[in-house]
């Protein structure tokens, strides 16, 4: 069985005091409710220069949430300029990093290949990639849902050795930041298509075992929808993570 995953991707908010105070309340609002918390992984991943000061309190205050971050240079040292490396965030004990978010592909101009290049970098770092795929409204139009992220997956998994365990995270991009989520249907029909494919390229056990998180527009409305479906197992949340409120209700959600 596959424990569920709910991540929160902070994108670029929150400086390192404010992330203190809100980890601080997000713990508080998810201890009242251990019995749903225990079996659901809760994972935030902050901007780059809050990591130190969340993973502190973490350890210090012993809170159950796991840390992640949002992207890692595909190089391991050296004359990179702006760059983190997978070896940096490993010694901050972060277990997550997400690799190919639409808005490093689209906004950075990152290929399939540097994509797979950054999951190789945390793979070999002793972190776990959380590879995020999803197609535009035009691939969309053009190719239905699976093709791209389908094309994407592969193209960064063939990078990673064969046992390498990772994440897979479906976000469409039209659903992103748009309130315009998938229905949990689209959302089941792709991921469903992904772990098949998964089958094929790493065999069953990894297929599996592997997780399957569904992003775009997650709130505590849909949430338990697309929990229900028996391919997906968790959401990427961006905007619904920064309120505390909503992103523990999301957390407690009830299939
Ligand atoms: P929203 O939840 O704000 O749509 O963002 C989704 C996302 O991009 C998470 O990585």
């Amino acid at each position: 069985e596959r424990t569920p995953l709910i991540a929160g991707n902070w994108k670029m908010n929150l400086d390192h005091l404010q992330a203190i105070a809100f980890v601080q309340k997000l713990s508080w609002a998810l201890k009242d409710v251990k019995h749903d918390f225990g079996d659901v992984e809760v994972a935030v991943f902050p901007p780059f220069t809050d990591l130190r000061s969340v993973q502190t309190l973490l350890a210090a205050d012993k809170l159950a949430l796991t840390l992640g971050a949002q992207d890692v240079s595909p190089q391991q040292a050296g004359a990179f300029t702006g760059d983190v490396s997978a070896a940096m965030l490993a010694k901050l004990e972060v277990k997550y990093v997400l690799v190919g978010h639409s808005e490093r592909r689209h906004g950075h101009g990152e290929s399939n290949e540097t994509v797979g290049e950054k999951a190789r970098a945390a793979q070999a770092a002793g972190m776990v990639p959380v590879i995020c795929v999803g197609e535009t409204s035009e691939d969309l139009e053009a190719h239905g849902a699976a093709a791209i992220p389908l094309a994407q997956m592969q193209a960064a998994i063939t990078q990673l050795p064969a046992n390498a365990e990772f994440v897979i995270a479906y976000e469409p991009v039209w659903a992103i930041g748009s309130g315009q989520a998938a229905t949990p249907e689209q959302a089941e029909e792709v991921a469903r298509a992904l772990r098949e494919a998964l089958r094929d390229l790493r065999g069953d056990d990894r297929a599996a075992a592997t997780r399957i998180l569904y992003g775009g527009s997650v709130a505590s409305q849909n949430i338990a929808a697309f929990m229900r479906q028996p391919n997906v197992d968790g959401a990427l949340v961006g905007g619904a993570s920064l309120k505390v409120d909503e992103f523990s209700r999301i957390v407690q959600f009830k299939k």
